[in-house]
């Protein structure tokens, strides 16, 4: 994806933000639905030149008005723009229940289940924990599309910041997404994914086969985090190193809330229950 145009075959658009980088791939990817208002899911940047992006899009659809800014998690490239676009469009600002005070300019907040009216349409908000405890996509039934933030990215795996970050919840919030039609997933980060199902299941066995490796790890006598890492993490470019030890800690974590492993003073030790 590059900068502003529609999704194929769709009247939804979206408008990538100059912020790309390891993490967010191209930039984070801001989404436009609606006919003469319309709803905007993330805003990455405050710069004139981002804010301008959107509502040339916007102006693309129709009316141009931006009415609703839906926010998929409080991380500063999904939000960090919400508010100069609430300025310049006198939009409305929303986000998750849990999150309700993490940021200034909040106008109404959201749970799972809830549907939201767009000008064309509902959006249902899928609570996903796991990235982060407030994140939530938003799904739309009638387009079998859903939002999917940081929950899932068009290229590459999501990091699982401890403590904050949580590994089982993740893969539920993963598993939960089987149960939805789905034909296309609009990701926060990177190109859409037309396979859902295909790619949701990848998701899943790519963290189950990640969980099986840290518990071989412990195996074979490693203790640490940063052991297991070095371990694990053979072909990952150093920059990425620290995201790489997050994930290995969020396993950890999951394992020791599962009592498969102890968590001692010098490191983590498998426990003998499987
Ligand atoms: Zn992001």
């Amino acid at each position: 994806m590059s900068k502003g145009r529609a999704v194929s075959n769709s009247t939804i658009r979206y408008f990538t933000a100059a912020n790309p980088g390891y993490m967010t791939l191209e930039g984070t990817n801001q989404y436009l639905l609606g006919k003469d208002e319309i709803t905007v899911i993330d805003v990455a940047l405050s710069s004139r030149e981002n804010i301008d992006g959107i509502i040339e899009q916007a102006e693309a659809m129709g009316g141009g008005k931006i009415e609703k800014i839906l926010l998929t998690h409080i991380h500063s490239d999904h939000c960090g723009g919400a508010l100069a676009l609430k300025k310049r469009t006198g939009a409305k600002m929303g986000i998750s229940r849990l999150r309700a005070n993490a940021l200034s300019g909040i106008d109404f907040t959201y749970a799972d289940g809830d549907a939201i009216a767009y000008d064309g349409g509902e959006l249902s908000v899928v609570h996903t924990p796991g990235h982060e405890s407030g994140h939530c996509c938003f799904y739309e039934g009638k387009l079998k599309t859903l939002f999917t933030g940081d929950h899932i990215l068009g290229r590459g795996t999501t990091v699982i910041p401890p403590p904050d970050g949580d590994m089982a919840l993740y893969i539920h919030s993963l598993e939960k997404l089987l149960a939805l039609e789905l034909r296309r997933l609009l990701p926060g980060h990177g190109p859409t994914i037309g396979d859902p199902y295909g790619k949701i299941r990848e998701y899943i066995e790519h963290r189950l086969m990640r969980e099986r490796q840290v518990l071989k790890c412990l195996q074979d006598g490693c203790q640490t985090i940063s052991e297991i890492t070095a371990q694990i993490y053979t072909d990952t470019p150093p920059a990425l190193m620290s995201m790489a030890e997050f994930s290995v800690e969020a396993h950890l974590v999951k394992l020791v809330g599962e009592r498969k492993v102890k968590k001692k003073s010098d490191g983590y030790r498998l426990t003998g229950e499987r």
